[in-house]
């Protein structure tokens, strides 16, 4: 058990038909220490997570085959971006592949809803990142009616099947649904609006969207309960506080990667002969 848990990470924030409406999204599951505290591990942490994650850039780089695939999802201001900056940064940029989803081009809807996630999917030894992701395709597309139901609702089960594929080969899926309190994306959203460093990050629509809050809610529950598996779970994190949320992702993340049970590839040379090459040279 990692320093200051009291229960695996994994288990203090797996979905288990937690009821999101009634989410304290205020509270730190497993987590004993204090906001200090979390600070320093993260710190500490993000050391071993760097670690893990250069052995599975070796593993990619020798011919494994094996990757990780962190799918971040939430409302504005639930901090995905503090994650991909703050979590994701402490790992070797070169072995992380960070892809964004937005509104769908033109392109893009041409063509089934997975095409464009088909093709950020991580390649070997890398890890991926999924700033928002398929789930939008259940998410502000089934909230704003996009498509109708006849064709959103097929796509619990697609995005289950998708998911099964992309586990099998080789590919560890870790899901993370971020969420805040309504009082709490009020708060972030005035300090955007206060502080011109943070205009670029406002967009009108965030307002917008939080009349929409309960529909979201909703989404919110029938996406957990449709598409928690065991080869794709979902992780229930309470993101109020910043340094919690980076600090259980970067546990999630030390998990997932430890599951793999890498090891240094072997040297595919003599090493003696090459000390004494090198001696001589
Ligand atoms: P962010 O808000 O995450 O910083 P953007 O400004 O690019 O990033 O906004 C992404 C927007 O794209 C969000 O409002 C999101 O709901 C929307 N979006 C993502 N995927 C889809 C989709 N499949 N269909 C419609 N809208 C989508």
């Amino acid at each position: 058990m990692a320093k200051h848990w009291s229960e695996p990470v994994t288990t203090a924030l797996r979905a288990d038909g937690q009821n999101v409406a009634d989410l304290d999204t205020s509270a730190t599951p497993g987590f004993t220490g204090d906001k200090r505290r979390g600070k320093e591990l993260l710190a500490e942490r993000g050391q071993v997570l760097s670690d893990l994650q250069e052995k599975l850039f070796a593993h990619g780089r020798t011919g494994g085959h094996r990757s990780v695939l962190l799918v971040l999802q939430g409302m504005d201001t639930a901090g995905k971006g503090g994650i991909v900056r703050h979590v994701i940064g402490s790992v070797d940029p070169q072995g992380v592949d960070h892809a964004s989803f937005g509104v769908p081009t033109e392109e893009e809807l041409q063509h089934d809803f997975l095409w464009r996630i088909r093709k950020r999917l991580p390649a070997h030894g890398q890890i991926g990142v999924f700033d928002r992701s398929h789930y939008e395709d259940v998410l502000v597309v089934r909230v704003h009616e996009l498509v109708p139901q006849s064709e959103w609702e097929p796509r619990y089960d697609l995005i289950n099947a998708f998911e099964r594929e992309v586990a099998d080969t080789g590919t560890v899926i870790v899901k993370v649904a971020m969420f805040v309190s309504l009082d709490e994306q009020k708060r972030r959203l005035r300090e955007r609006l206060e502080r011109p460093d943070k205009y670029w990050k406002f967009n009108p629509s965030d307002i917008s969207e939080r009349a929409y809050w309960p529909e979201y809610q909703k989404a919110y529950q029938d996406l957990l309960a449709r598409t928690n598996t065991e080869y794709a779970p979902w992780y229930v994190l309470p993101a109020d506080h910043k340094w919690y949320a980076r600090l259980a992702v970067t546990e999630l993340l030390i998990d997932a990667l430890s599951t793999l049970d890498l090891d240094w590839p072997p040297a595919d040379f003599d090493v003696d002969e090459q000390l004494r090459r090198l001696d001589e040279s």
